[in-house]
């Protein structure tokens, strides 16, 4: 697509970023069948290349956004279907950030946005203020239906039934099973949304690496990866966190060599394998995150890496696997999950529209719960669709979306994997 950006636009690196990848879209289409926007909407301007043609527009003219523009983009996903499907390379995830953090920072919205974006940019990304959010939220539940009658209101109605999904507020140990460790050392990363709201994935994602001989260490104060703000446009706010995050993860390798960071919410390993970019222009960073970012890898990936230990699944369970878009699309893990599952014993099925979006995308489903709504509904039936046992997936916001629609117990792929080798069944089984 040719652009006109000036000499003074292309000096800021973000925006020169965001050029080249406009300039690589070739206007061909192919992207838009792809897009769970453009499915369910049929508007262009819903579509990767309507997205990429508001964002040339409102960069290259330095314009004021509009109100019908920001619509437009605030309905994207971010779910990146459309650079997989891209045969040009499109890296469409500059494009889109880039957007976001002009409109965050050019335009006005309505209080009413201006607040619920506030409270959760404060809240999400704090595992102890998340924590007493919820136990309000447990309050005000009952309330949710008539709040749900009330436009001003549908946020927090939404916010009030995905607070459901919390099983226990306790700190996964960061001890389970001790098996001799083969001298693979290897950071979890803790996150803030995940713990607060399903402690039991990381706790099994322990046990599992430990029963496969890693020796498995925290990082002290390592808490949000800045991908929820990132989600909101609060590029400032996001920064700070991913530097926190560096900051961490450095002193730990200070202390000792590791062989990876792991992370068990694939949304949180998009961002941090993308620290490296992210901070390239902040000199005292920029080799660090670097550094973070290669060795960051989803819990699936290192167990690939050093084998799963021996299979102790008493039965063939059928398993429906949700494909989360940071998994296939933000960081192309492709079969890796499923190929796992089924060398754990399961029976694996996988659904159609699998690279669809199930509309949780960080914090979509709350800032857009009719679109959200409908994809998760569209999703749930596909999965429920091949008769599961269970569903699994790799993100813990794909797991609230999914679970609100499908009767199916849905469970992290890590905890499936800590049972086939000898843990605990997940206790959303029964
Ligand atoms: S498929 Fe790629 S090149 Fe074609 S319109 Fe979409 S983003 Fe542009
Ligand atoms: S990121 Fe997802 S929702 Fe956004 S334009 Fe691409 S395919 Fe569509």
């Amino acid at each position: 697509m040719q652009t006109k950006f000036s000499a003074d636009q292309l000096a800021n690196p973000a925006m020169a970023a965001a050029a080249g990848a406009i300039r690589a879209c070739v206007h061909c289409g192919i992207c838009t069948s792809t897009c769970p926007t453009y499915v369910l909407l049929g508007n262009e301007l819903d579509s990767p290349r309507g997205r990429i043609y508001l964002v040339k527009e409102m960069l290259e003219k330095a314009a004021m956004p509009s109100p019908q523009v920001v619509k437009h983009l605030d309905r994207c996903l971010s779910c990146l279907a459309c650079e997989t499907a891209c045969p040009s390379g499109v890296s469409y995830r500059r494009i889109i950030d880039k957007g976001r953090a002009y409109v965050e920072e050019h335009y006005r919205r309505p209080l009413r946005e201006r607040l619920l974006r506030a409270v959760l940019a404060g809240i999400l990304p704090h595992r102890g203020r998340l924590r007493m959010a919820l136990s309000l939220a447990s309050l005000a539940r009952p309330l949710a239906g008539l709040f749900e009658r009330i436009p001003a209101l549908r946020a927090t109605a939404t916010m009030l039934r995905l607070s459901d999904a919390v099983l226990g507020s306790e700190e996964p140990p960061t001890a389970g099973v001790r098996e001799p460790a083969r001298g693979i050392r290897v950071g979890l990363a803790r996150g803030c949304v995940e713990p607060v709201l399903d402690p039991a994935i990381q706790a099994a994602a322990v046990r599992l690496l430990q029963r496969a001989g890693c020796e498995v260490v925290r990082a002290g104060r390592d808490g949000c990866c800045g991908a929820l703000p990132h989600h909101l446009g609060r590029e400032a706010q996001a920064l700070m966190m991913a530097r926190a995050s560096v900051d961490a993860w450095w002193r730990e390798i200070e202390s000792a060599p590791l062989e990876a960071i792991v992370v068990t919410a694939s949304g949180c390993g998009t961002v941090i394998r993308d620290y490296g970019y992210l901070l390239r222009d902040d000199p005292q960073y920029a080799a660090k995150a670097a550094r973070i970012s290669a060795l960051a890898c989803d819990i699936t990936e290192i167990m690939d890496r050093v084998g799963l230990p021996p299979i102790r699944l008493p039965k063939t369970i059928t398993v429906a696997y949700h494909a989360p878009c940071s998994s296939q699309h933000g960081q192309r893990l492709r079969d890796v999950p499923a190929r796992l599952l089924a060398g754990a014993g399961f029976e694996v099925r996988t659904p159609a529209e699998a690279h669809i979006c199930c509309g949780s995308a960080g914090v979509y489903n709350i800032l857009q719960p009719d679109i959200a709504e409908r994809l998760g509904a569209r999703k749930a039936a596909a999965l429920d669709d091949l008769e599961p046992d269970v569903i699994a997936t790799g993100n813990i916001g794909c797991m609230v979306q999914i679970g609100r629609a499908s009767a199916v117990p849905v469970v992290h792929v890590a905890q499936l994997l800590d049972w086939a080798t000898g843990g605990p069944k997940p206790a959303r089984m029964g």
